[in-house]
Order: C-alpha cells, then structure tokens, then sequence
C-alpha cells in the first residue's frame, strides 16, 4: 500500500489536502491519503483520518510520501529533516490551474495552490509554498523554504533568498537582470506591502514604499 500523507492538519494543510486528493484521484493507483500532526485537534479532518507521524510510520507500506503543509519555515524544514531520516519521499500538490510557461525549476515539496502563475526563466527552492492568486514573473530565483500568503505579486527578476516570508497582497517591484531586487534570508514583507527596494536578511518591512518595521 502506498502511503500519502498531508503533514499539519490545522489550516495550510486542509486547503493542501484536497488538492493532493485530486491528483492522487487521477493516478489510477492504490493509495491511502491521511493528515499527519504531532498533536491532532480530532481524528477525523474533512473526512481524512489524523494520524501521528509515529502511527503513521507504523503502518507498513510499499512506499511513503509527504508533503509537509505548515506555513512556518523553520517548522517545515525540521520536519524535512525528520521525514529524510525515515526514509519518507516528499511530493509536490500542485492545483490543477496552475499555470507554468518556458523554463522554470522548482526543488522537491512545494505547494502550488489554485491559481498560481510561474511564468519563464524562473528557478525555485525546495519545500516553497505559493499559496492562492500568487505569480512569479520572469526570471526570479527562489530560495529553499519560501513562503508566499495570498496573492503575492512577485515580479521579474527578483531573487527571494531561504526561509523568506511575504505576507498576502504584497508587490515586490521588479529588478533588472544586472541588479536584482533582493529579499534577504529569512525576511518577512507585511501584508499589502510595497517592496521598492531589497530587503536586508532578518528584516520586516511593512507599508508603502516598504520600510523596516518600527520595534518600539
Ligand atoms: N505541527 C506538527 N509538528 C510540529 C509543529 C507543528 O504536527 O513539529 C502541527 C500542529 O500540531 C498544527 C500544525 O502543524 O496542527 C500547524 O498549524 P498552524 O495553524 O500553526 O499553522 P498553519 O496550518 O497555518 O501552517
């Protein structure tokens, strides 16, 4: 038995499931689709049973594939990291409106919710997540663990460095090919933000034009 699993059964991964369940519908092969969560709110999600990642690993199986649906990066990656250790392979859930054009990699993992447009000359991480309405325009490379919310507007060349996160509704304005716009590792662009300018590594930046979030 081919065992497929959604890790995270709170919000990312019950608007992911539904996606893995259609793709795994055309695939004409035997498999069992459960969330998976180290701390399940019930047993049963929409239908799907909830199972603990020990339970899961349990269950024999011909083979075992995750995707692991929580928005938090550095949680997604430790859990990469776990699901590696056991032997557990990662597939992509991909909406079936997608839209890609010429020339674009993407790493293992990745979540590409309905009505995501990449469109040429594009290279992506591993484990990125793009969730609904959200593109990527020309020539951008995507770092591993990058989060779009809703609706991000990621124009050309831009380059999103890892574990970067860009709240819903965001624009990021374009680079040029001999100068990029930079998100820096780990930054986080607010919701509704105005990106003019890169953004230093571990920087929030919030409003429009975009600027360092004040701490006080
Ligand atoms: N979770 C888990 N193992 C971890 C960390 C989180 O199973 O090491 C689960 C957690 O129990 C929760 C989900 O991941 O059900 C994260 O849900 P949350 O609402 O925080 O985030 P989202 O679904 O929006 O990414």
């Amino acid at each position: 038995m081919k065992r497929v699993a959604i890790f995270g059964a709170s919000g990312c991964g019950r608007g992911v499931l539904p996606l893995a369940r259609k793709q795994l519908e055309v695939s004409n092969q035997e498999y069992k689709l459960v969330f998976v969560d180290d701390q399940p709110s019930s047993s049963v999600v929409n239908g799907h049973q909830v199972l603990t990642y020990s339970e899961w690993l349990s269950q024999p199986a011909s083979s075992r594939h995750i995707n692991i649906a929580i928005a938090n990066s550095v949680i997604r990656e430790k859990l990469v990291e776990r699901s590696m250790s056991d032997g557990v392979q990662f597939f992509e859930v991909r909406a079936s409106n997608v839209v890609e054009l010429d020339d674009v990699k993407i790493g293992d993992g990745a979540i590409l919710c309905p009505f995501v447009t990449l469109t040429s000359n594009i290279r992506i991480g591993k484990h990125f997540h793009a969730n609904i309405y959200s593109y990527v325009e020309h020539d951008c490379v995507i770092g591993d663990y990058v989060t779009f919310a809703p609706g991000v507007k990621c124009n050309g060349n831009i380059h999103i460095e890892d574990h970067a996160y860009i709240g819903s509704g965001a624009v990021i304005k374009q680079g040029t090919p001999d100068r990029p716009l930079v998100i820096g590792r780990g930054a986080v662009v607010g919701m509704g933000a105005v990106v003019t300018k890169s953004v230093p590594p571990n920087t929030t930046v919030v409003g429009n034009p975009a600027r360092p979030m004040n701490k006080s």
